[in-house]
């Protein structure tokens, strides 16, 4: 439908503007064509003025009045239009006259009004007659030469041309405007199949592309577009589909894990209470591992949602990281690792959620800890780099390929899903800690070497407000 207007809208206009080009066209033509019939009688006009003075010239001490009379009858009927001239001398006397002016009351016209050549329309009976008078002089004598040309063939051959004009002019618009409209609907047809195309496109063939015309005109690259933007949608439909699945399974595994325990432990009544206490303990780590993913889920659901998830203020990276190293230190201890750290005094402060920092940070050394065997070490380091705060967390631990190394920020991705789940690990510690970083304006990088440990670095761009730490 829409496709129909617009393809009717564009012929309607290119008819509007054929139109007026057309009547433009037409009444020049006209007005062309009448000038250039005019013109001609009016070249003949003078060519039969220059005729009869020549003869004058010629023959007028030769020949007596009368005699000249019959010779100008003689010449006359000759040429078209011949018979129409006068001739007048100075007194106003007719040295000739042609039959059908004798009848007809021209007026006359004495040389000495005539200061130059004239042309006049004039009615003779029911014609109208275009009279050319010259004013000649002969053998010193004035005299008025007068021809005259009827003028019913040049103003039928004129109005014929007005009437074929008239007549074609409907014609030719009539065809035109067909052939814009096929013209414009045929023009339109590819946006038309690339609608149906991408109409018959949904969530569930979104791997279906659409034909791409090598035109290279904007259809191809209305093609192109839209072919990027499936491309698109399909791996953001894709990553959805993932995480989903992803998302239910980390929660399915916990959830059984819970139900099992407590029907085991519930099915045999002759357990001991320090049996039961244990089963107790397990269900409670396990609902704290639920809850740690779903926090985790619901936090990158708001992330991606684009609601504002981060609080904004003034942040003391150097209190910040003191804080996690408490927690640090002690984790390590648990494992049986060495823990170091390098703070610099000089006061870092940025802008942004000092909760959210303290999160990524954690993660980073959580996993520092998880992913180093006992008797490894784990340093954590502050410090500043032109204009940004870099956070350093390393570890000699087992570290991470190549090949593993485009995925670790990846949601629920994890080298070794036994040993991460052994640690409480669901694979969005590093998504979540990516996202803060990033969402600070900072960025996360990581080197590793397998069986030699890794170092993960942040960078986050100092707070260039004014409202500095010292301020506070
Ligand atoms: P997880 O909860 O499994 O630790 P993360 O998103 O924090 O999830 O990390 C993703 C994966 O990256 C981990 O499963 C692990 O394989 C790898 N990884 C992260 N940090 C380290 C590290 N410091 N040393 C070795 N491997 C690491």
């Amino acid at each position: 439908m829409k496709r129909e207007s617009i393809g009717f809208r564009l012929a309607a206009w290119y008819s509007l503007v054929f139109a007026c080009g057309l009547a433009a066209f037409s009444v020049a033509a006209w007005f062309a064509m009448g000038a250039s019939v005019y013109h001609a009688i009016d070249d003949e006009l003078k060519d039969r003025v220059t005729g009869v003075t020549r003869f004058m010239e010629n023959q007028i001490s030769a020949l007596s009045i009368p005699e000249i009379r019959d010779e100008f009858r003689e010449h006359s009927v000759l040429g078209p239009g011949g018979d129409l001239f006068q001739v007048c001398d100075g007194q106003g006397q007719w040295l000739y006259r042609s039959l059908p002016l004798e009848n007809a009351s021209v007026p006359i016209m004495l040389p000495s009004s005539l200061p130059r050549a004239r042309f006049d329309n004039l009615q003779v009976e029911r014609d109208w007659l275009r009279f050319y008078s010259q004013r000649i002089t002969v053998d010193g004598k004035p005299y008025t030469v007068q021809v005259a040309a009827p003028m019913y063939e040049a103003h039928e051959s004129v109005e014929r041309f007005g009437l074929i004009l008239m007549l074609a002019m409907p014609l030719v618009l009539l065809l035109a405007s067909i052939g814009g409209y096929w013209l414009s609907t045929r023009a339109l047809e590819p946006v038309d199949a690339i609608s149906r195309a991408a109409q018959r496109i949904s969530i569930e063939n979104l791997k279906d592309r659409l034909d791409v015309p090598s035109t290279g005109d904007q259809l191809q690259r209305l093609s192109e577009t839209l072919n990027a933007m499936l491309a698109r949608l399909q791996s953001s439909v894709q990553r959805m589909k993932q995480f989903t699945a992803d998302a239910s399974h980390e929660l399915r595994a916990p959830v059984s894990l819970i139900r099992t325990t407590a029907e085991v432990a519930v099915q045999r009544r002759d357990r001991s209470a320090a049996e039961y206490l244990e089963a107790l303990d397990e269900i409670l780590e396990e609902s704290e591992r639920t809850s740690q993913v779903v926090d985790s889920l619901m936090l990158l659901a708001r992330a991606d949602s684009g609601r504002e998830v981060v609080e904004w203020g003034p942040v003391d990276m150097a209190a910040l990281v003191h804080n996690a190293l408490e927690q640090g230190e002690k984790l390590a201890r648990n494992r049986g690792l060495q823990f170091s750290s390098k703070v610099s005094q000089i006061p870092v402060g940025v802008q942004g959620d000092a909760d959210a920092l303290r999160r990524a940070l954690l993660v980073l050394i959580d996993n520092a800890v998880k992913y180093t065997p006992e008797g490894g070490e784990v340093n954590v380091g502050l410090g500043s780099d032109d204009g940004v705060a870099v956070i350093s967390v390393a570890d000699t631990g087992i570290g991470i390929s190549e090949a593993d190394m485009p995925h670790i920020f990846d949601r629920f991705w994890r080298a070794d899903k036994a040993r991460s789940r052994q640690h409480g690990g669901a694979g969005l510690g590093l998504s979540i800690a990516k996202w803060i970083v990033e969402e600070h304006g900072g960025s996360i990088e990581v080197q590793s070497k397998p069986g030699k440990g890794s170092l993960f670095r942040v960078r986050i761009p100092f707070d260039h407000s004014g409202d500095s730490l010292q301020a506070r």
